[in-house]
Formats: C-alpha cells, sequence, structure tokens
C-alpha cells in the first residue's frame, strides 16, 4: 500500500489511520507526486484557494477505489485538517473493505485523558458523547467505557487526595527477566534459561541495590516520599527468594515506605511462583501480585510459547490467596493465536469464578520485535474473534460487579482495540492509574526503566532513560546515577 500526500505532510497522523485498517502492512510514502500506481494506495490531497481550503482522499484497495471530498470555508488548522483527512479516509476504506473500527479514527494511547480534558473544559456527557461519535467515530461500547473509566478514576484520585500529601511519587523496579519467552513479546525481557542471562542476575541484583540506596537519597533530599510500589518486568518473580527479599529490604530501608498504600509484585509467569517466594514478599511488605494465566486453554498456552498450564496458574492462584495478599490481579489476553469465541469465554468464566480483586483484559498486539507470526492478522484471521472477544470479556465482567479503571492502547492492536484493567468496587491499583494518566512522578529503576517527572500544575513532563538491556545497565552504571540529577533540577526549577 503506498501512501501519496499532496499539499500536505501529515504522514505521521495518516500513516496512524491507514494502520488501522491495514495493521500488519508496511506502507510506501511518496510527498507532492501525482502519477498513481496503478492500485493499492492512499491519495491524501490538501489544497488552499483564497477563500476555502478542499481536502481530498483516493482510495484503491485491490483495485477498487472510491473518493471522499470536502470543502471548508475557512482557514483550518493543520491539526483539523489532519483530523478531516483521516476522516475521510476512514470513509473511504469502510465503503471498500466494509470494515469499522470501534475506535473509529482516534490512534492516541490514552482515549480516557481526552475524556477527562473534555470534563474539565465543562463539557456535558452529551456534548463529549456527540463529540466521541461524530467527529471520530467512536462506537457507543467504547464511548461507554471510556466514561465509566474516567468516573472510576476520579472517584479512586478523590479519595487519594484526601488522604494523601502533595510530594507523593510511584516507585518502580525493573525486573527484566523471564523464565522464557513468549512469542507474542515485545518487551526487552531476556529469557534467563541460557547460562549467560542467568550470570547477569545476581551483579543485576546488586547494582539495582545500589541504584535504590543513590536514589533514595537524592527524593529524599527534595522532600518526596513513596507512595506506591511496583516491580513490574519482565517477571520479578523470576529471581529467587533471597535475591527478591534483598531488594525490597533495600527499599525499606532507603526510602521512608510508611506512606506506602500499595505494594505490587508481577508474578507473572505461574510457572516462577512457589509458595516460599509469595511468603517472603508477603512479609516484606507486598500487598498486591499479578498471576497472569493470558489463556485457560493450554493449547493456546502451548502455540504462544508459555511454558505452563491452565492447572499451575490454578495452583498459583491458590497459594497466593492462601497468603493473603489484599489484591490479586489476572492479565488474559484476547485475539491469542488458536484462541476462539468459545475458548475464551471459557478462560473469562474461569478466572471470573475465581473472583481476582483486578482482571486486566489486553488485546494481542503484534510488534515486529516479537516472534509471533503475523500472516493471520494480516489476513484479517483474528480481527473478527477479538472484537467478539473483548465485549464478551465487557459483558461478563460488568454482570459480575467489575468496573473498568484504566484503559490504554498500543500500537498494533488486533483490530484497533484496547487494554482494560477491570476491578471491584475500591480495589483499583493506583499505580495503574497514575501511570495511564500521567498525573504523578514515577521514579524507574532497573535496566529498560523509564522515570516521568510530572508537573501538573505548570504542566511540565520530563523523562529520564535507564539503559535498556541488563548487560549494558550494568556496564554504564555511573552514567546512569549521574542522570539522576535530573531529578534535583526538575525539583528545584518546580519550586
Ligand atoms: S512473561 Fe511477559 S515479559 Fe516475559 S516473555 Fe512473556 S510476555 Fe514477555
Amino acid at each position: 500500500m503506498k501512501l501519496i500526500f499532496s499539499g500536505n505532510d501529515y504522514k505521521y497522523e495518516l500513516e496512524a489511520a491507514a494502520k488501522i485498517f491495514f495493521p500488519a502492512q508496511k506502507f510506501e510514502f511518496a510527498f507532492d507526486a501525482f502519477d498513481l500506481p496503478e492500485r493499492d494506495f492512499l491519495f491524501f490531497r490538501k489544497k488552499q484557494f483564497k477563500n476555502y481550503c478542499l481536502l481530498y482522499v483516493y482510495a484503491d484497495v485491490n483495485g477498487v477505489r472510491c473518493r471522499k471530498a470536502a470543502r471548508d470555508f475557512c482557514m483550518p488548522a493543520d491539526k483539523q485538517c489532519e483530523e478531516e483527512l483521516a476522516r475521510l479516509m476512514y470513509l473511504a476504506l469502510k465503503q471498500l473493505t466494509g470494515r469499522t473500527s470501534e475506535w473509529g479514527i482516534l490512534t492516541g494511547v490514552r482515549p480516557v485523558k481526552r475524556v477527562n480534558a473534555l470534563i474539565k473544559e465543562g463539557r456535558s456527557e452529551k456534548e463529549i458523547a456527540g463529540i466521541l461519535k461524530e467527529r471520530y467515530y467512536v462506537s457507543d461500547e467504547k464511548i461507554a467505557a471510556a466514561f465509566d473509566t474516567a468516573y472510576t478514576q476520579e472517584r479512586c484520585l478523590e479519595k487519594h487526595r484526601t488522604m494523601k500529601k502533595d510530594n507523593g511519587f510511584e516507585l518502580y523496579i525493573s525486573i527484566p527477566f523471564c523464565p522464557s519467552r513468549c512469542s507474542y513479546c515485545s518487551f526487552i525481557s531476556q529469557s534467563a534459561a541460557g547460562n549467560a542471562v542467568k550470570k547477569l542476575i545476581p551483579p543485576y541484583v546488586e547494582q539495582l541495590c545500589e541504584e535504590i540506596k543513590y536514589t533514595s537519597m537524592i527524593v529524599s533530599k527534595i522532600g518526596l516520599v513513596p507512595e506506591t510500589i511496583y516491580f513490574g518486568g519482565g517477571t520479578p518473580t523470576t529471581l529467587s527468594a533471597a535475591q527478591l527479599e534483598r531488594i525490597m529490604k533495600t527499599i525499606a530501608e532507603s526510602f521512608d515506605i510508611s506512606d506506602v498504600s500499595e505494594y505490587t509484585i508481577e508474578a507473572g509467569r505461574p510457572d516462577t511462583v512457589t509458595e516460599e517466594k509469595l511468603c517472603c514478599i508477603k512479609e516484606n511488605g507486598c500487598t498486591r501480585v499479578s498471576i497472569n494465566p493470558q489463556t485457560l486453554s493450554d493449547e493456546v498456552l502451548k502455540r504462544i510459547g508459555r511454558e505452563h498450564t491452565a492447572e499451575d496458574f490454578f495452583s498459583a492462584f491458590e497459594a497466593a490467596r492462601k497468603v493473603k495478599f489484599d489484591t490479586i490481579n489476572t492479565d488474559i489476553i484476547a485475539g491469542l493465536p488458536g484462541d476462539t469465541p468459545q475458548s475464551f469465554e471459557n478462560t473469562i468464566n474461569g478466572i471470573t469464578a475465581l473472583r481476582p480483586e483486578n482482571i486486566t483484559v489486553h488485546t494481542l498486539s503484534i510488534k515486529r520485535s516479537s516472534r509471533i507470526n503475523a500472516t493471520e492478522e494480516k489476513d484479517g484471521a483474528l480481527v473478527q474473534p477479538a472484537r467478539q472477544m473483548v465485549k464478551c470479556a465487557a459483558d461478563k465482567l460488568y454482570s459480575s460487579g467489575y468496573m473498568p479503571y484504566y484503559l490504554y492502547r498500543q500500537k498494533n492492536m488486533v483490530d484497533n482495540l484496547e487494554n482494560i484493567g477491570w476491578s471491584l468496587k475500591d480495589r483499583e491499583s493506583l499505580y495503574n492509574i497514575c501511570i495511564m494518566e500521567e498525573i504523578k512522578t514515577i521514579i524507574a529503576l532497573g535496566a529498560a526503566a523509564s522515570t516521568k517527572l510530572v508537573d501538573i500544575k505548570n504542566g511540565r513532563l520530563e523523562r529520564i532513560f535507564n539503559y535498556k538491556y541488563p548487560a549494558d545497565y550494568i556496564a554504564n552504571f555511573q552514567l546512569m546515577l549521574n542522570r539522576k540529577k535530573e531529578i534535583e533540577d526538575f525539583y528545584a526549577e518546580k519550586k
């Protein structure tokens, strides 16, 4: 598929919009060219006349063509033109392919942020729904999910505001190791199955503890205190109980953790979960664990390279219940290769029956860095089942007393769908809300961690990146410590 731009260079926005219909395709681009290929192109034209602006899309899919045009009698801003061309493209491709997208032409990562901004502007629910539907072609179901998420978040944050001081931050600890690599994985996480990676773990733990100590001195000088702690990755429980304890004790000795209301450790892969590890992390302050089956179909688990069975998940879940964590989260994925609407329904029914406090329903995202074969997606074979699965999950979860509390989208998600965190009332994860809505500073430590410094009042957001891979993280340690100075600079400016 070739994308041709004439009188405009809205490549970024329009490529993202075209991906809604052609997620796995590599596009070619041409600028200010008029000789169209014989077939398979999208031609985006903007022509400014004296008194009006003409916007025009000419689309060809498999040799069948369609034209859509709009005329604006003023001088629209670039943003408006981009959006109008995306709308025209959507209508043309809908006509040519017969397909639609539940999120219409919305391509951003955080649709709820947009809803929150409109609520803050004082717009009514009806007005906002009208904008989402008419301007962006968002479906009624997704509009309802965005509103439910926004309202649940507001309830959680309101409660949080009355309880906490203004100097809180979220502490993220990255453990980028897993027992093996899933076929859909696009994270930098490394399989600890081989000796080379296994050998990296002890020095990694040591340096992470050093980074924790060094960072704690900086943040306590500024007067910041952690209010949530989150161990993610990777699969943190790939580490031994002793290694996890070493890191957790270092955190407790370095930071003032008396204000920490939520302490999550991802124990994503059931094949890494042991009673010893669960007891150890609970004794050291962990209140929330995430145990993720992704699917309860053994066949699908095998196909996506997870080296555990549904039975392993049930045992890990039961062990976590026995240890009495406040909250258990379970992740599942819609649109996995080999899954069907029926086996997905079995998964969601099986998970809901366990009553985990949180259930996160992801939609498969196919990234270039994953091993998964994109052919099925390319053919559209996964599209309808994923949409059906996501709907099935929403129906089941609403009727079982769960509400959406955070929602985000990634690039290359099957059928342009979304990930939604669902929760029983008052069991929502504050960390997840803060990270999605970018309302709190996140200090992130470890390989591939990215610190996000947030100053809501002045609309400032800055990032500090750590080295991605554990070996580089270990080799360039001093350089990363030096970057921590940026935290001080950011807060000095904030004052
Ligand atoms: S458990 Fe998660 S981070 Fe680890 S390999 Fe699988 S998808 Fe990647």
